[in-house]
């Protein structure tokens, strides 16, 4: 039987377009220390992680066979506190890919004012593929091949591209077993009964909702008067569109792997996300679909890229109609774009500030597991509101003070905590 767990399913960019995503991290990072006034030293410290682990996990699959699975955890800077961040479970996981994004966790977290470093995981393996049992089997086995490194208090895993809360559950167990006490706190993104916390689920769509709400503030643009282009129905494009429309929004595009729909009277959404498949397709429906590239080009005042990377490029940055981009997926805008878009006074919300809603929550569940005391779903929707609302405004006066696009504001905000830190534990 093949796997039928709901998984996060925003797809993940091929290798190729991964190309140079870990070197202009480390150009944006380079500028950043430099503006703050630090040394080169301390560009020499964090523009690569402080650990990365590569592990073979010996599986046996269904059918009696034995495979090896290869795995990685990468550990970017704790000199803030423990690690933290997700594990990926997909085909095109390689060793650059993961320190990249565990570059980004230190961001997100020190934008956020979360007392972590940046941390990351991934599995090559297709999850689509395997079973329920050899998934439970590979998650267990990588908690055994990293334990050593990870733990409530050193490096905290999350869900990420195909992982969900049953797959926290194994892990949580198989390192409760290994440590033989429990240990809610190793691991966040878990289901409710286990220790998870209310609102995991949304909560980077509602981070990127937020965000959105923000950006349209500062814009002068009325929620309800905008129209809105969502690029990916995943987890969190299928989210946002419905955040959108209660906003009283029009939602005029989405799409999925596949291709997109657009409609300038507005889609219809419930009807969408009726229909949509575990893994965000519902594009398959439709005989009327355009590409990806021609939805980006169409007419909004907000653009939400919620897939995959490199979307909004040299090539195409100059047709895009809306006045916010607001990145809910990882890397969608390469750095030429992001300078064209400034230049056309469109204003652009970096990926390390609006898609930090889940690694958010992620803190909230795990201080709940510490003090063993759990909040309402209203109690964590408002402290994730006053958090993305007190960073958005750090990161625009930020961008405004420096007469600097948000993206490179946010990253120095992001660094700044993580800077001192090092320098205070003399690691610079
Ligand atoms: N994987 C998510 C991210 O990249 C969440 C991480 C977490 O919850 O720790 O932000």
């Amino acid at each position: 039987m093949k796997a039928t767990i709901p998984v996060n399913s925003e797809p993940v960019q091929k290798q190729s377009e991964m190309l140079g995503l870990l070197s202009s991290t480390q150009s944006i990072v380079k500028e950043a220390v430099q503006r703050l006034g630090y040394k080169d030293d301390m560009y020499e410290l964090l523009k690569e992680p402080l650990r990365i682990i590569k592990v073979r996990i010996p599986v046996r699959m269904d059918d009696g066979s034995m495979k090896i699975f290869t795995g990685y955890r990468s550990q970017h800077n704790d000199a803030v506190g423990p690690t933290k961040g997700g594990v990926r479970f997909h085909p095109e996981v390689d060793e650059e890919e993961v320190k990249a994004l565990s570059m980004w966790m230190s961001l997100k977290c020190g934008i956020f004012d979360l007392p972590y470093g940046g941390g990351k995981g991934g599995i090559v393996c297709d999850p689509r593929h395997m079973s329920f049992h050899e998934l439970e089997r590979l998650s267990r086995g990588y908690v055994r091949a990293i334990s050593q490194i990870v733990g409530p208090t050193k490096d905290i895993p999350a869900p990420d591209v195909f992982t969900n809360p049953q797959i926290m559950a194994w892990m949580m167990d198989e390192y409760s077993r290994i440590q033989e006490f429990d240990s809610p706190g190793f691991i966040t993104g878990k289901p409710l009964v286990l220790g998870g916390s209310q609102g995991r689920e949304t909560a980077t769509a509602r981070g990127v909702t937020i965000c959105i709400e923000e950006a349209a503030k500062r814009k002068g643009i009325r929620l309800h008067e905008a129209r809105v282009i969502i690029q990916g129905f995943g987890n969190a494009g299928s989210y946002i569109s419905k955040f959108m429309k209660d906003a009283g929004a029009k939602v005029v595009g989405i799409s999925d792997a596949y291709g997109a729909l657009y409609e300038p009277e507005g889609l219809d959404i419930d009807y969408l996300l009726d229909r949509r498949d575990s893994f965000g397709t519902v594009t398959n429906l439709f005989t009327n679909t355009i590409t990806n590239q021609e939805l980006l080009g169409k007419e909004c005042e907000i653009l939400v890229p919620a897939a995959i990377s490199n979307q909004i490029t040299r090539e195409n940055a100059e047709h895009i109609q809306a006045e916010i981009v607001v990145e809910a997926a990882n890397g969608p805008t390469t750095l030429e774009a992001t300078t064209i878009l400034a230049a056309r006074n469109v204003l652009l919300v970096p990926d390390v500030l609006a898609s930090s809603g889940g690694v958010t929550v992620s803190y909230f569940e795990w201080v709940q597991n510490n003090q063993g005391y759990y909040w309402t779903e209203e109690e964590v929707a408002q402290k994730l509101r006053s958090k993305i609302v007190e960073s958005f405004d750090n990161v625009f006066s930020t961008a405004q003070r420096h007469q600097i696009d948000m993206r490179l504001a946010a990253y120095m905000v992001g660094i700044r905590r993580m800077a001192e830190a090092s320098r205070f534990r003399g690691w610079v």
